[in-house]
């Protein structure tokens, strides 16, 4: 019997961070698609400000991300019982780390000493990524029914 998690491109690091690099990046390419401001702005390049601050938003997120996944959080390879003050067991890594915060799903890794930074610099730029986007489809209905009620 195959264990699916067996497979190299099954596990579940690669899946969750697959998934958020494809929603973080779907999105804004099918809002682009549409008849939104953000088309406005990049497509047709009519707000080159609002244009390239967007997609700096989106970008340093998504480097935030893979920093926060990829930089070792600061686990300690010496034996679990000889670990030094502030420092927890994590059951999903089955490592310990240095100023443990806690097991983070959604990257799949630890946060601990050495990611913590980049860790809030990606909750907060995927908030304001989050905020920004749910702002331009939320004008693009009301746009959308403004001109419906008018044209009738
Ligand atoms: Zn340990
Ligand atoms: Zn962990």
């Amino acid at each position: 019997m195959i264990n699916l998690s067996d497979l190299p491109f099954c596990r579940a690091y690669i899946i969750i961070r697959a998934v958020h690099t494809a929603l973080v990046i779907g999105v804004p390419l099918v809002l682009i698609t549409q008849d939104t401001e953000l088309r406005r702005a990049v497509y047709y390049f009519e707000r080159p400000i609002y244009a390239i601050c967007y997609l700096l938003l989106l970008t340093f997120s998504l480097v935030m991300y893979f920093l926060a996944c990829l930089v070792n959080p600061g686990y300690i390879e010496t034996p679990c019982k000889t670990q030094p003050m502030r420092s927890k067991h994590c059951e999903d890594c089955k490592k310990c780390v240095r100023k443990y915060d806690h097991h983070c799903h959604w990257l799949e890794t630890c946060v601990g000493e050495r990611n913590h930074r980049f860790f809030w610099l990606f909750l907060l730029s995927i908030s304001a990524l989050i905020l920004w986007t749910i702002s331009i489809t939320w004008n693009a209905i009301v746009y959308r029914l403004e001109w419906l009620y008018f044209s009738a």
